[in-house]
């Protein structure tokens, strides 16, 4: 019986059963849609049903795809936490929701991890060749690439299965290739010469944006660099003149490749030298002085070495001057045949000997310590060398331009993308406004290999969007294809249109593109927002700008972009607001701590603090917390049930079931007439019980409630509204933080702390009454007084069970686990849809529905409640005690009070409410605005007993006192004990003297035996 909920909340037993339904049961698949169906879908916006809908604005949004060899960590959980938050609640509330997942190819990460066990086979890929050692990754990837899914399946997220993509996938892979096709055709796509970040390890180039800064100590060295004479014989080298111009670099082995020197035309230090040469030490190999405004005079000597090939700035010194670029090191970093004596040490091993030969020349001038900024390979670490190659890039300008429009503020104020926090709109729109073109080749072997072929023959590049047999300047069958591949952000940035069927758009399959493009929102943390974000805006723009929109007319910008909305959201740090790292080994593992409280728990935590712009301290406790709160929604449902079962019992049908069956007048005139001579008033309030209007399938949004109810149905039933609207709110501000807060004050504080405690007062239910037998004859007094109980009883009763079912729905986007479990238990195991994630989540339409007043009416009488007990505390009053209370009010709250006397007696314990003008003088009193209160309480002690325990008590006390005193008059003790030692003892014997004088005065006014 689905009511028999185990004692125990486990979280484990439960979440694991529901993961597997959910994905089982394919609850979250958004079919492509039948454009057919189109007219007929929005005649019905409003059904909200079994298996998706296909009805109602689509909310589409894209999982940033995890690296296939990712594992899940934190910032994944709150990443995934806040969109499956917010895709909960956009389906729960008739948007017809698709959330797409997906893994990243992650060309680096994939390829080292796939090297390293080749490694400790003692293999490599280079022995095992392009073509076995990428079968081999795709190998790797059918056995391990789907962890991180696996796990994002446990966790329960709602995402649509069905759809997964992976980034190499033949579908997303022909997206790729048309992408770069089309760019080259439109002349975006060049090769050329340029500074690249070079990983020696991992022997590519990487972006920017892989290259990641670090301060670390090193040196200066400052070498002598000999001017040459202008006077040396025809056909010799010139000689030495004698002078010297000093240079100082932290990459000493890179002079090998220096084919100038640069100082500042006004520098008068140097003014003598325009025009003369130099002599390269150890290469000796004569280079020019060259004048550029780009040198400082004022820092160092004011002279600069330039190696074009191994400086970006040098780079572009050497182009303005045209001057050769030597590059001096091979893949590895190791010294290359232009480095001479050096040829093929590691870089480091040259740095050494280099500068050994230049002491030994004399040529060194100085070594000064010096911390710069090193820049590491974001992936391995390795210190990355800045290197020349030939590389691929995309002309960035023209697609910058659209992305910059799709961001900024058109004349009316309208943005095609919004950012949360709005911050990030400038951040962004200040790094596209300096955007460099994208290098977007990778010297690697697993990723999109770039579709060009290089001609033997003419030399001629040849790009095409199916391999070509022969040159397509020459013909020449000579071809080659490019070994690079492309960057990996290449093909994530292509994701939001290449997942809706991008470029292969017909009419046949363009169903996709244009129900769910451009996508409704993005969640993802700021450490990927030039990666990806500021790519897919780039290329979603380009690209989507071409496919017209499904009337035929032109695509605007606010239509191509890749989504509408952006979330960036914060860090997830440890509890003492450290940013978790391996190094300090302060990481959280988000599975283990899953395991240990359930994934409920976790979420609500992350949800709990998470608000734009703040980063979320994570602490354990506060996990526990929310494990205790879910133990309480466990406790709350067992309390129901066992209710239901009991008016089950004496005949009573379950609340859930007369909403099976609604609008049935027959209902109502079929208790009415079991119910013989009740008074007009409660045959109204079965009608309250009975008359909610659900939809046909029984779903119903918030419960409804008349006039004549109890106050505590109605103050819930209000406060369910205000609660609901309000989380509604906040959640489309993206405040997942007062949502979730919102949504727990009213769970634990209104509805767990308060309503329960008021209604067991209702619940009498009575003994079983053959109700056929009662109509066929007169009632007794007391079978009367007992029908009419339980019509109280019974409404009672469906109050409760409504506005817990309207509860765990509010509760659902949150705490999907738990909410699923005791839903389905409401419903006896006999749900109007599959899943909770498919009904209605609450909203009110109106703000009027929340009834302010009675919500005002109950917040005094808690407020008199509360303090009646904190009088009951501060006069010592028993627990169990039942007392009178006296109260002093206006009539309006004196009318409040007096209807609901019940209340207060049952939640403060008291036995008769007494209304005074004046609260008498010897009764202590709490006083608000609204009421004085007293609690009128004679203590019944036995005097003996007292006296006696009294006694005791003093004599210890002065026992105590006296050895405190003992010691503090000890002079060596004094000497010689800490201070704090000394500090303490005196604390202690000023408090143990305050006892025993308390304890003395008591003793006093005890009455004589
Ligand atoms: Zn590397
Ligand atoms: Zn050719």
């Amino acid at each position: 019986m689905p009511h028999d909920l185990p004692k125990a909340y486990d979280p484990t037993a439960i979440e694991d059963h529901w993961a597997g339904y959910w994905v089982r049961e394919n609850l979250f698949v958004q079919p492509t849609p039948d454009p057919a169906d189109k007219a007929a879908a929005a005649d019905n916006a409003n059904v909200h049903l079994d298996g998706q809908s296909q009805s109602g604005e689509p909310f589409t949004i894209l999982l940033p795809p995890p690296n296939v060899t990712g594992r899940l960590h934190m910032g994944h959980m709150l990443n995934q936490t806040e969109m499956d938050i917010l895709t909960r609640w956009r389906r729960m509330s008739g948007r017809r929701a698709l959330w797409l997942p997906g893994t990243d190819h992650a060309g680096i990460a994939t390829q080292m991890m796939v090297e390293r066990q080749l490694t400790a086979e003692g293999s490599s890929r280079q022995h095992l060749g392009r073509e076995a050692f990428v079968a081999r990754v795709w190998e790797w990837k059918r056995h391990y690439g789907g962890a991180i899914l696996e796990q994002m399946k446990r966790l329960g997220v709602s995402v649509d299965w069905s759809r997964e993509y992976f980034t190499m996938d033949e579908r997303l892979s022909i997206a790729v290739r048309e992408a770069f096709v089309r760019l080259h055709e439109q002349g975006l796509i060049y090769r050329g010469a340029y500074i690249v970040n070079w990983c020696p390890r991992c022997q590519t180039a990487i972006s920017d944006l892989e290259v990641v800064h670090s301060e670390q100590k090193g040196h200066l060295w400052e070498i002598r660099y000999p001017v040459l004479g202008s006077d040396g014989p025809e056909g010799k080298p010139k000689k030495d003149s004698g002078e010297f111009i000093t240079v100082a670099t932290t990459r000493p082995e890179t002079m090998l490749g220096d084919t100038a020197v640069a100082i500042h035309s006004e520098d008068e230090r140097y003014l003598h030298l325009h025009g003369k040469k130099l002599r390269l030490p150890l290469m000796n190999r004569e280079i020019p002085i060259v004048l550029d405004e780009w040198v400082s005079q004022d820092f160092g000597t004011g002279a600069v070495k330039v190696t074009p090939a191994h400086d970006p700035n040098d780079f572009a010194l050497g182009e303005r001057h045209h001057l050769p670029s030597i590059n001096v090191m091979d893949d590895r970093a190791h010294i290359n045949e232009n480095g001479g004596p050096y040829e093929g040490l590691d870089r480091y091993v040259a740095r050494k000997k280099i500068v050994a030969d230049l002491e030994a020349q004399g040529l060194l001038a100085a070594v000064k310590d010096y911390t710069n900024n090193v820049g590491h390979c974001d992936r391995c670490k390795t210190v990355v060398e800045p290197r020349l190659s030939t590389q691929w890039f995309l002309k960035i300008q023209p697609l910058a331009e659209k992305a910059i429009a799709a961001v900024k503020p058109d004349a009316d104020g309208n943005k095609a993308i919004r950012f949360t926090p709005e911050m990030y709109e400038k951040i962004y729109l200040e790094w596209m406004n300096n955007i460099h073109d994208w290098c977007i080749s990778r010297q690697l072997w697993w990723g999109h290999r770039i579709p060009a072929w290089h001609c033997a023959a003419c030399h001629k590049i040849t790009v095409a969007r199916t391999d070509p047999t022969a040159c397509a300047h020459c013909g020449s069958k000579e071809i080659t294809q490019e070994t690079d591949v492309l960057d990996t952000w290449f093909s994530s940035g292509l994701l939001p249109v290449s997942v809706f069927g991008w470029p292969n758009l017909t009419d046949k399959t363009r169903a996709d593109f244009d129900a769910f493009y451009p996508t409704s929102l993005l969640v993802t943390g700021f450490d990927i927002l030039f990666f990806w974000v500021a790519r897919m805006i780039m290329l979603g723009c380009w690209f989507a700008g071409d496919v017209p929109m499904p009337d035929g007319s032109a695509r605007k910008l606010e239509d191509s972009v890749p989504f509408k909305e952006v979330y960036i959201h914060a860090l997830v740090r440890d509890a003492n607001r450290e940013k978790m790292s391996k190094t300090k080994g302060n990481v959280i593992d988000p599975i283990e701590i899953v395991k240990q409280f359930g994934t409920d728990a976790v979420r609500f935590t992350l949800a709990s603090m998470a608000s734009p712009g703040t980063d979320i301290a994570f602490n354990v406790a506060r996990t526990e917390g929310y494990r205790a709160f879910a133990n309480k929604i466990w406790n709350a449902a067992r309390f129901i049930f066992m209710n239901v079962d009991r008016a089950a019992e004496v005949g009573l049908s379950s609340p859930m079931k007369t909403i099976r069956r609604p609008n049935s007048p027959d209902e109502i005139s079929r208790i009415s007439s079991s119910l013989r001579e009740v008074p007009e008033e409660t045959a109204e309030r079965i009608k309250f019980i009975l008359n909610r209007p659900p939809d046909s399938k029984g779903l119903f949004n918030l419960p409804f409630v008349q006039d004549i109810a109890p106050l505590e149905g109605r103050w819930i039933t209000a406060l369910l509204y205000r609660t609901a609207g309000e989380v509604n709110v906040a959640l489309k501000n993206y405040r997942f933080d007062e949502a979730a807060n919102t949504v727990y004050q009213f769970f634990w504080g209104s509805f767990c702390d308060w309503y329960l405690e008021i209604v067991k007062l209702r619940l009498d239910f009575g003994p079983f009454l053959n109700m056929q037998e009662l109509a066929k004859r007169e009632l007794t007094e007391e079978e009367d007084k007992i029908l009419e109980r339980r019509v109280f009883a019974q409404q009672s009763l469906g109050t409760l069970v409504f506005i817990f079912e309207t509860s765990l729905r509010m509760l659902s986007p949150f705490m999907p686990f738990i909410s699923e479990e005791l839903w389905h238990a409401v419903w006896d195991g006999n749900p109007p849809t599959k899943s909770i994630a498919l009904a209605i989540f609450p909203n009110p339409r109106a703000t009027s529905d929340e009834k302010p007043a009675v919500i005002t009416e109950m917040e005094l009488l808690q407020s008199l409640i509360t303090e009646v007990r904190a009088l009951r505390k501060e006069i010592g009053v028993e627990e169990k005690a039942v007392v009178p209370i006296e109260i002093r009010s206006d009539t309006a709250f004196r009318k409040i009070a007096e209807e609901n006397s019940d209340i207060i007696e049952r939640l403060a314990h008291v036995s008769e409410v007494r209304f005074v003008d004046q609260i008498a003088a010897d009764l202590s009193k709490h006083s608000t605005p609204t009421f004085d209160v007293a609690v009128i309480y004679e203590r019944t002690i036995d005097i003996a007993a007292e006296r006696e325990r009294l006694t005791k008590d003093i004599a210890k006390y002065e026992k105590g006192l006296a050895a405190a005193e003992r010691q503090l008059g000890n002079d060596s003790f004094l000497r010689k004990a800490p201070a704090h030692v000394v500090e303490g003892l005196k604390k202690q014997e000023s408090e143990t003297r305050l006892l025993l004088e308390k304890a003395q005065a008591a003793l006093a006014v005890l009455p004589k035996e």
